[in-house]
């Protein structure tokens, strides 16, 4: 077999795509190894989130351009995000690289590869209104055999006024739920204790076909309904997704974790409305109280942008007062990165100097670090069932393990095993990691 090398950037969605990508080539004849250096065929799977993603990549890929002169057979071939935005002129602006494949263009990948052999260069970044790929077993490319992802639909017609996704990735379609199902049962086949559905809008979910109706609340229950011993995890939610159906299937299905993603961005009405979020603060914030009544203990973690377009003090000063309010577990937080063509490129100006988005970033930042040392004190004392991912990267006698909150649990141990369900009382904690020992 001929050998392949993949590095994924960006999000979960991304891995996901590389394991398709991995079955796909596997078919063709092709076996992954972690040596970029060995490899017949290299793929770059990319991110055009923020502008620095794409930097990063760009970087990257030239140490491939290196390898490509030692071994001038070498295929490069450009994937993803980055690939559907930058077409032809990836083409044009990096000369050694030979393929540009966009998200939906991957069943075309052996082909091309064909097509490539006499040195022609291709790029196919058709967008579908179908492709969700529901035929294709992933290869699974995560390193402990007990977590994985399942991709339920792809694309975004939310058009968020910075976003770049949904000109990357094309519109939104929901996948068969009965592959999604077959596909939670080969991993439970597998060994695999957890899985998370993956979607860059996830809970719009909704499948119709031949009179039935699935909608995000019903397949997370018939995932759930695999095992019992199988976690059910999901993300990215929108807010304006989160119906009181799903909320009560999550509190009323014990192997659906109690942990919530729901990026908020802004903590202001008037900047949710320049992003075109459609949902205000208060309805933002009356979403967060059904989760906290129905869910008691909820996890729950965000997204927040600092530094949008036109985005005042006082405007940032609701955002950390929303952010207080919740009390998130944790939040990945961005300053605001211009994307070329979204409607706040077109129609907004990025008026916020550099420096005053980065002190807003900081300032967030740490109000987040003040809050996750909190929530994780409250553990204190408390005992949680842990899935234990592996080994801990600090010590090798502690294993680490994450709570259905998705909070990460290190303990003392000589004979847990990877995978296995462990009760442990948490002993002590920093922001990020709570301690624990056996009970
Ligand atoms: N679909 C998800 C949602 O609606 O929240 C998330 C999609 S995106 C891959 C992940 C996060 O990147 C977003 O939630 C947002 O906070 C951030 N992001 C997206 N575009 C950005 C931009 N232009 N500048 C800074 N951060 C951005
Ligand atoms: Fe981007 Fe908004 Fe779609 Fe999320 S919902 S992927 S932020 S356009």
């Amino acid at each position: 077999m001929k050998k392949l090398f993949v590095e994924t950037y960006g999000c979960q969605m991304n891995v996901a795509d590389s394991e398709v990508v991995a079955s796909i080539m596997n078919d063709a004849g092709y076996e992954l190894t972690d040596n970029a250096a060995d490899a017949d065929v290299i793929f770059v799977n990319t991110c055009s989130i923020r502008d620095n993603a794409e930097r990063r990549v760009k970087n990257r890929i030239q140490e491939f351009k290196s390898l490509k002169k030692k071994n001038p057979e070498l295929k490069v071939g450009i994937l993803g995000c980055m690939a559907e935005r930058l077409k032809e002129t990836l083409l044009k602006d990096q000369e050694f690289v030979d393929i540009v494949a966009g998200p939906d263009a991957y069943r075309d990948l052996p082909s091309m590869l064909d097509k490539v052999k006499d040195g022609r260069r291709m790029a196919n970044v058709v967008l579908s209104l179908e492709e969700t790929y529901d035929d294709i077993v992933p290869v699974r490319l995560d390193k402990n055999g007990v977590s994985g992802f399942i991709s339920i639909m792809r694309g975004c017609d939310n058009y968020c006024a910075y976003c770049v996704v949904p000109f990357t990735r094309g519109h939104e379609r929901s996948r068969n739920p009965h592959t999604i199902v077959d596909e939670a049962r080969d991993m439970v086949a597998k060994g695999y204790k957890e899985v998370t559905l993956l979607g860059q809008n996830v809970n719009s979910y909704s499948w119709n076909e031949n009179g039935e109706t699935v909608n995000f609340a019903r397949l997370l229950k018939m995932v759930a309904a695999v095992s019992p011993l199988l976690r059910v995890r999901f993300s990215t939610s929108h807010p304006k997704d989160i119906s009181d159906e799903l909320i009560m299937t999550i509190a009323s299905t014990p192997n659906i974790c109690n942990s919530i993603h729901l990026p908020v961005q802004s903590g202001s009405t008037a900047v949710l409305q320049r992003m075109k979020r459609s949902y205000t603060r208060e309805w933002y914030l009356n979403r967060i109280e059904t989760i906290k009544k129905h869910i008691p203990g909820c996890g729950l973690s965000t997204d927040v942008i600092a530094g949008f377009c036109g985005e005042t003090e006082e405007e940032h000063r609701e955002t950390v007062s929303l952010m207080k309010e919740v009390g998130y577990d944790f939040a990945f937080m961005f300053m605001y990165s211009e994307r070329p063509d979204t409607l706040a490129a077109r129609k907004l100006v990025d008026d916020v100097p550099n420096e005053v988005k980065n002190r807003r970033l900081q300032e967030i930042i740490a109000l987040q670090q003040e809050s996750s040392l909190k929530s994780n004190k409250r553990d204190l004392g408390k005992v949680f069932t842990v899935l234990t991912e592996g080994r801990s990267k600090r010590s090798a006698t502690r294993m680490s393990g994450r709570t259905d909150t998705n909070k990460v649990v290190v303990f003392e141990s000589k004979d847990i095993k990877t995978g296995e369900y462990v009760d442990v009382r948490i002993t002590d904690c920093t922001a990020a990691t709570l301690i624990g020992e056996i009970v």
